[in-house]
């Protein structure tokens, strides 16, 4: 029976024979087929039996079973069903009829299979669904929705038994409800929509901005029964890119509204931005400028500037350059005229990573003309004080040493000897003055030349020994036994030498001791005039070389000085090609140094 039965299905199955209950059994646990055919009575194990233990393995229990009879008999064909069987088959049989009731129970299990695959991806879905954030929301081509997950809920405020079956159109605000047969036209023709960011009003009835993306649902046949959205808020990031880009319009109306034309170039030297003032100033509007090559912004520069090389140089800074902050002076020609001061500073960003270099260019036209106007008067009013102080000055001298002017008396000695000494005060703060309005118009006049260090000291120094003298001040002289030669102007290195010796004494309390020293090192002369005196703070040495700067001390209050003449000592050492420094300690003295190029010999 069992071979003809195999003998059957062998043309569409594989088959397996157990001769008796027990291998039926094994053979069912080792090859797992997908239909077990066993007789009611057999050997070592019944039918009833088999299909029982089977039913207890958890892979077995949806095996399709079929139980072969001898006769038919219902209570065990009921006892047989309750232990798990699915068909009884009685014998005799027809083949064609086995063949038919084991085709049929393997494709009811085929069925059953699949719908609980449908039924987990569908949990499986609906699981996902209700878990995302985003709203999925499921509508029928008219418009009505078919489904709302817990994220619709979450977004639009209403609860799915709330809009289930209503139109989609509640959520699309009054100006918006245009979009709804736009969105369904295209999936109506198989169409996606795209994500695109739109607006929607929340059950509250406030609005949000949300970014939607549209997509067909279709049935087992293909054909297209609906629409998917899905929705998430994009309010805050809308948020934050409006006030994003409304720090950017703020930032440029205020760069924009700065009289100063800017410029910033990226590390490789390309322009990135610049204010609406540089189009102004150049005759370059932005979108040219920012399509501009380096090389092609350095050319069109250079045509509206005199003295082009340093422009080269200056813009090159943006590659070569992530520290430094620079200033420069330039002459623009065209299209106006105009004196710019040129200033450019490295800019990082928050993780102080180099990003480039701003060029801010200022017009100092009026400011230099006004400058200029200032030091031409001083110079004028300068000159013309000379005169009638000369005169002043010589008639006292006279009243004092000629004896045909006749006798003074003590008193009349007295106060003329108080005139002339405010008169030679006067005088220095004139020549003061007008060294400074040459110095700042470039209009001083060196006449350089070798000249011997040693001798120039030892001409000029008879005149401070009664200063010393009447102070009880020591005075030391170090001078290198081979005289320097340094090229300079006399009458501007003995002027700073008197600065500087007669800053000394003045400084310096009485008892107290100066000393002069003169070296050669290299291609300079080194000249360092110390003293024992009151001494500078930091503070006070970061100010000496400014224009009427006076520190203040009770030797200051009560000698008389302009603060004047370390300003113009400085720029005369530098004039000439010198360096000059300072170092000072308050109440132990200070050292002026300086320096003087070697003339070549
Ligand atoms: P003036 O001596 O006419 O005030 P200077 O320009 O020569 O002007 O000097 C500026 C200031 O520097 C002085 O007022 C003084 O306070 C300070 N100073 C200059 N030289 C010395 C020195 N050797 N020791 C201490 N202070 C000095």
């Amino acid at each position: 029976m069992a071979r003809m039965i195999a003998a059957t299905l062998a043309k569409t199955y594989h088959t397996s024979i157990a001769c008796d209950g027990q291998e039926g059994l094994a053979q069912a646990l080792a090859l797992r087929p997908d239909l077990l055919l066993c007789d009611v009575s057999m050997p070592r194990m019944i039918g009833g039996q088999l299909v029982q233990t089977l039913r207890t393995y958890a892979d077995f229990d949806d095996m399709p079973i079929m139980v072969l009879a001898g006769r038919d008999d219902e209570q065990l064909r009921v006892e047989l069903l309750h232990a798990g069987a699915q068909d009884y088959l009685l014998k005799p049989f027809n083949r064609e009829e086995l063949r038919v009731r084991v085709a049929n129970l393997l494709s009811i299990r085929q069925a059953r299979r699949d719908i609980e695959l449908k039924i987990a991806a569908e949990n499986q879905l609906a699981t996902i669904m209700e878990s995302t954030i985003d709203a999925i929301v499921g509508k029928t081509l008219a418009g009505v929705i078919t489904s709302w997950n817990s994220g619709a809920t979450a977004l639009y405020g209403y609860s799915s038994d709330e809009v289930i079956g209503k139109s989609i159109a509640l959520i699309f605000p009054p100006g918006r409800q245009s979009e709804l047969p736009d969105i369904l036209a295209v999936i109506n023709t198989g169409g996606i929509v795209q994500r695109f960011e739109t607006v929607r009003v929340r059950k509250d009835g406030t609005y949000l901005d949300v970014s939607v993306a549209v997509s067909p649902i279709r049935d087992a046949h293909g054909r297209i029964t609906g629409a998917s959205t899905i929705a998430h808020d994009i309010t805050e990031q809308k948020k934050t890119a409006r006030e994003l880009l409304h720090t950017q319009s703020q930032l440029r109306a205020i760069i924009d509204a700065s009289q100063e034309a800017m410029l910033f170039l990226n590390p490789a030297g390309w322009p990135v931005r610049v204010n609406t003032r540089f189009a102004d100033f150049f005759g370059l509007d932005d979108t040219t400028v920012l399509s501009l090559s380096p090389w092609q912004l350095i050319a069109h520069l250079k045509e509206r500037f005199e003295a082009t090389a340093s422009l080269a140089r200056s813009l090159a800074w943006s590659i070569s350059d992530e520290e430094h902050i620079f200033q420069e002076y330039l002459l623009q020609v065209t299209p106006t005229r105009r004196e710019i001061d040129l200033s450019s500073l490295p800019v990082k960003d928050v993780h102080q990573s180099y990003i480039g270099r701003l060029y801010v260019w200022r017009d100092v036209t009026h400011e230099r003309e006004v400058e200029r106007m200032k030091s031409e008067f001083v110079s004028m009013v300068s000159h013309e004080l000379r005169t009638p102080l000369t005169s002043i000055k010589g008639y006292i001298d006279l009243i004092l040493t000629d004896e045909a002017v006749g006798d003074l008396t003590e008193l009349q000695r007295e106060f003329l000897q108080i005139s002339l000494s405010n008169a030679r005060r006067l005088e220095s703060l004139v020549n003061d003055l007008l060294d400074i309005s040459r110095l700042e118009s470039g209009k001083i006049e060196l006449h350089s030349e070798p000249l011997d260090l040693n001798l120039l000291i030892s001409e000029l120094l008879p005149s401070f020994q009664p200063g010393w003298d009447a102070k009880q001040q020591t005075f030391i002289l170090r001078l290198p036994d081979e005289a320097p030669v340094v090229f300079g102007d006399t009458g501007r290195v003995t002027q700073i030498l008197t600065n500087l010796l007669s800053n000394a004494r003045k400084y310096t309390p009485a008892g107290g001791r100066i000393m002069l020293t003169v070296e050669t090192d290299g291609a300079v002369a080194r000249v360092a005039v110390s003293d024992s005196g009151i001494g500078l703070s930091a503070e006070e040495q970061s100010h000496l070389f400014t224009r009427f700067y006076r520190a203040q001390n009770a030797v200051t209050e009560t000698t008389g000085g302009t603060g004047l003449g370390l300003s113009i000592t400085r720029s005369l050492v530098e004039l000439q090609g010198g360096q000059m420094q300072v170092e000072s300690e308050p109440g132990r003295g200070s050292t002026f140094r300086f320096t003087l190029p070697l003339a070549q010999s």
